[in-house]
C-alpha cells in the first residue's frame, strides 16, 4: 500500500485546517456570535426519519420575509457550505478583496480552485482600479463581496459594488452575514431581479441562532436550481429546521436582540475610540476592529493575553509569520452583553493604564489609562 501520505492531494496537503481558538474564558468576544440565544425547547419529532431534504416551510417562512420565491432560496449548514457549493459548482478563479472573511480562500484552495485577492484601499473599501485589472485579466467566474465586511466592519460602498455586478461577466456573491446589523438593514435584495449574475448569502448565525448551522443563498431561480444539484440530501437536520421556524415565529424577540446588539455597539465605539493608543473603525455589524498603536510599549500579543487572564477572548487579527499584514496588531472584537462589553472596556483600560505608568513612572499622573497620549499613526 502507498504511504498515506500519498494518497492526499496536493491542495489539500498545502492546508492548515480551520483554527478555532480553543482558550476557555468566561467572557467571550471572538467569533461574532449573539450574546443573546433563544431557548430551543424540544421539537416532536422522532428520530427515525430524515428531515424534510427541501427544508420547505422554513424557505417558504424565510421566503415571505424576504419577498422572494422559495425557489430562489437554498438552504446549507451554514453559510459556509453554501460557499462549498458554489465553489464545487460554479469552481474558480475566484475574486476576493482583502482582508475578508478567510473561508472564501480556505474553500477555494481545498477544492484545488484558484483564488485572486485584491487588496482594499485605505479605507478598506474596494479598490476599483485594482478589481477592473483583476476582473480583467484573471475573469473570475466568482467574486465574494462581504458586505458588511468581515473583519473591517465597514460597508463597500453600494455604487461600486453595483459597478462591480455590471462589470464582472461571472457572479457576484453579496455576503450579508452582517446585513441585519447594518443602518436601515440596508440590501441588495431589491436588486436580485435586475441582476441574473447576483447571489446573496444570508446567514442566521449571527443573530443567535449560531448553533442550528443555517445559510441561505439567494437568487436567480434557474441558478439556484443549478447549485442544487450539487447540495447533499439532508445536508439541514430536522432540530435546525424545526427550531428555526419556532424562533423566526417571533419575530419581535429577533429584531430587539439585533437593536440592542447595535446599541451596544456604538456605546463600545465611543468607548474605545476614547481609549489611549487605540483606534477603533466604524462598523455597521455585530463586531468592531480596533487597532493598538505600540509606540506606547504594549505589544498586541501582550494585550491578548492580558484580555484572556481577566477571562475574556477577542480575536487578534494580523499575520503571525513576519510577513507585513493591514491587519497587523488589530482586534476584532464582538459586542457582547452590556455587562461583557463594560468588563471588556475596563480591562482595557487597566491593560493600557498599567504599561503607560510603568513607561512614565516618574509622571504623578493617577488617571493616565484616558490620556490619548499616542493618537496618530506612526
Ligand atoms: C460568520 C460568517 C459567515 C458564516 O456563516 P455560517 O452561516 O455560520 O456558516 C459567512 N460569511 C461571513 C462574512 C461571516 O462573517
Amino acid at each position: 500500500m502507498r504511504a498515506i501520505e500519498d494518497l492526499i492531494k496536493p491542495n489539500v496537503k498545502a492546508l492548515t485546517a480551520y483554527a478555532v481558538e480553543a482558550v476557555q474564558c468566561a467572557i467571550r468576544l471572538d467569533a461574532n456570535e449573539s450574546p443573546y440565544g433563544f431557548a430551543l425547547g424540544a421539537p416532536r419529532l422522532t428520530s427515525n426519519r430524515y428531515p424534510d431534504p427541501e427544508a420547505a416551510a422554513l424557505r417558504r417562512a424565510l421566503g415571505a420575509k424576504w419577498s422572494v420565491k422559495p425557489q430562489c432560496i437554498l438552504h446549507g449548514n451554514g453559510s459556509d457550505e453554501l460557499i462549498y457549493y458554489l465553489l464545487t459548482a460554479i469552481g474558480g478563479p475566484v475574486l476576493i478583496p482583502t482582508p475578508t472573511f478567510s473561508m472564501y480562500r480556505i474553500i477555494a484552495e481545498s477544492l484545488g480552485e484558484g483564488h485572486i485577492g485584491v487588496p482594499l484601499d485605505g479605507q478598506f473599501d474596494l479598490d476599483m482600479d485594482a478589481m477592473h485589472r483583476a476582473i480583467g485579466k484573471e475573469a473570475p467566474k466568482l467574486i465574494f463581496l462581504s458586505r458588511p465586511n468581515n473583519p473591517t466592519g465597514n460597508s463597500f460602498m453600494f455604487e461600486k459594488v453595483i459597478e462591480i455586478i455590471e462589470k464582472a461577466d461571472g457572479l457576484v456573491v453579496v455576503d450579508e452575514a452582517y446585513q441585519p446589523f447594518s443602518p436601515a438593514g440596508e440590501s441588495f435584495i431589491e436588486l436580485l431581479p435586475r441582476y441574473k449574475n447576483l447571489l446573496l448569502l444570508r446567514t442566521l448565525s449571527k443573530i443567535g441562532l449560531a448553533a442550528l448551522r443555517l445559510g441561505f443563498l439567494i437568487g436567480d431561480e434557474a441558478l439556484i436550481a443549478s447549485i442544487n444539484k450539487v447540495r447533499l440530501p439532508y445536508n439541514v437536520n430536522a432540530l435546525s429546521q424545526e427550531a428555526a421556524l419556532a424562533v423566526l415565529e417571533n419575530e419581535t424577540q429577533v429584531e430587539a436582540c439585533i437593536s440592542a446588539v447595535v446599541k451596544e455597539r456604538d456605546k463600545l465605539f465611543a468607548q474605545l475610540s476614547g481609549l489611549t493608543g487605540i483606534e477603533a473603525y466604524p462598523s455597521d455589524a455585530n463586531f468592531i476592529l480596533f487597532k493598538l498603536n505600540t509606540a506606547g510599549g504594549l505589544t498586541a500579543e501582550y494585550l491578548y493575553r492580558k484580555l484572556i487572564e481577566d477571562g475574556i477572548l477577542i480575536k487578534k487579527l494580523g499575520g503571525n509569520n513576519g510577513i507585513s499584514n493591514p491587519l497587523d496588531n488589530c482586534f476584532r472584537v464582538t459586542v457582547g452583553t452590556k455587562e461583557e462589553n463594560a468588563a471588556f472596556i475596563t480591562s482595557m483600560k487597566k491593560i493600557i493604564g498599567e504599561t503607560c505608568r510603568n513607561e512614565k513612572s516618574e509622571d504623578t499622573q493617577t488617571d493616565i489609562g484616558d490620556r490619548r497620549y499616542h493618537r496618530d499613526k506612526p
